[in-house]
């Protein structure tokens, strides 16, 4: 019998090179997720599949409390909706005593139907409806100002209503990172956020409450949380002094970053980004030092998001083929692409066979299965030689993806929480053809083809 033709290929084994810490590029594998084997998770719910660890979320929530609670005893952390909004995700931290931290509508909805009250909802956001302010108003939550033009509605609202509202002002400022964040609230150095705050009070329609800053994401250097909160505290101080008014409390925002590493960062998140520990030791300073903290005591409040959530998540992905590409690197073709890991266009995202490998590393690119060339799950990393139907693990995915997924092409997948005993319980069901077209019309000359 004749033997089928395969062309002959030479491919660049490039294991043994290390790295700058002197680690070589090992690949090591890992079978399970929190004791539980990741075979076994494929066979009984499929491919792919969005993994949480319930465990990961409680033990990062308390070590971020209980860490900054060293350095300042009134701290409360208010959940960030959108940086993972699934039912079973916000009641972890609620079950935590979180707060909830939403932008939109759709996000106060969200934490209303998990039975957060008004009074424990932070409504932040750049763009609020008059609807949703409405609502917020009625139900006493606490409105975080951005812009003027929010100021007046809520003072409209606040008349129709024959309610005061309860706010405070978002600030900007300079931290010294790079870009400034200086769309959101009011800017600090140029006087415009005091003056709100005079507006505000001149109005005499709503109660302050609190100061507000969220001064970016992913921040790699603890520094500027001094500052931020040095700010805020000299503005609270102002306050109190022009107008007798204590505020409640000074929210510094989220921004803390994970263990993930940037693509334009040489060294690996988990030696890059500051600990807990150094980001409340930057703003316990800051508290310590004022003389406003020591008179009023107020509560400091984070809206930590992708910090506590990052490291709980992963993704188990099957390998659906792999080719050799022109330029010598093996492209391997999983079935989970940005679609559902949308933040492997920030991050290298680690991934980490499920077996081990035995023989040659070689430069790997992984692709997702959509039709887009920047579907790219990892660019080029050694690896060792996959075949069809290996299973992957792509992480740490937990934050921002399952609210920025894309909705492309694809179904969305299983996702899956396992409980801090080590169960499994399935948190969101996969999407069905009804999940994507059931709010469709199909137009009456268009029903025949
Ligand atoms: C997104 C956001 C957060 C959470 O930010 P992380 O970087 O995920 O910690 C907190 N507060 C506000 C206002 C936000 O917009």
């Amino acid at each position: 019998m004749k033997k089928t033709y395969i062309a002959p290929n030479i491919e660049r084994n490039s294991a043994g090179n290390m790295n700058k810490y002197g680690a070589k590029s090992v690949v090591r594998h890992q079978d399970s997720i929190e004791g539980v084997l990741i075979s076994n998770l494929v066979k009984e719910y499929g491919s792919p599949l969005i993994v949480l660890s319930e465990a990961q979320m409680r033990k990062r929530y308390r070590r971020l409390h209980d860490v900054m609670q060293m350095h300042y005893p009134k701290v409360e952390i208010a959940w960030s909706y959108k940086t993972n909004y699934l039912g079973a995700v916000c009641s972890i931290f609620h079950q935590e005593g979180a707060r909830a931290e939403v932008v939109s509508r759709m996000e106060y909805e969200m934490a209303r139907r998990l039975g957060i009250e008004g009074k424990d909802i932070i409504f932040n956001g750049p763009g609020k409806s008059p609807e949703a302010l409405r609502i917020a108003i009625e139900e006493s939550a606490l409105i975080h100002i951005d812009h003027l033009d929010e100021l007046y509605l809520i003072e409209k609202l606040a008349k129709e209503l024959d309610l005061v509202p309860q706010v405070a002002i978002r600030v900007n400022m300079d931290t010294g990172i790079v870009p400034q964040w200086s769309r959101f609230g009011f800017n600090y150095e140029n006087g415009e956020a005091y003056r709100t705050v005079q507006r505000l009070l001149s109005g005499k329609a709503m109660k302050l409450r609190g100061l507000h800053t969220h001064i970016g994401t992913f921040i790699l250097d603890a520094n500027p949380y001094y500052w931020a909160a040095k700010a805020l505290l000299d503005l609270a101080q102002k306050i109190e002094q022009d107008h007798g008014i204590v505020l409640d409390y000074i929210d510094l925002g989220g921004g803390f970053a994970s263990q993930n590493t940037l693509h334009s960062q040489y060294t690996p998140g988990e030696f890059a980004s500051p600990s807990f520990d150094q980001y409340a030791t930057a703003i316990g300073n800051a508290f310590n030092e004022s003389s406003y903290v020591s008179k009023s005591l107020p509560t400091l409040v984070l809206e930590t998001g992708r910090a506590l959530v990052d490291e709980a998540g992963a993704i188990i992905s099957s390998v659906l083929g792999k080719k050799n590409l022109p330029t010598g690197e093996r492209a391997i073709i999983l079935d989970a692409g940005v679609n559902t890991t949308i933040t492997a266009w920030w991050y290298k995202l680690k991934v980490t066979p499920t077996r081990s490998f035995p023989g040659a590393y070689q430069n790997t690119i992984f692709y997702g299965p959509l039709c887009m060339n920047i579907d790219v799950i990892r660019p080029a990393v050694p690896f060792p030689d996959l075949h069809f139907g290996d299973i992957v693990l792509i992480s740490p995915t937990g934050a921002y993806n399952n609210t920025q997924w894309m909705q492309f092409i694809e179904y969305r997948p299983k996702i899956l929480l396992i409980t801090e005993t080590g169960q499994v319980e399935l948190i969101r069901e996969s999407e069905t053809l009804a999940d994507i077209i059931g709010r469709e019309r199909i137009p009456e000359h268009l029903s025949k083809i």
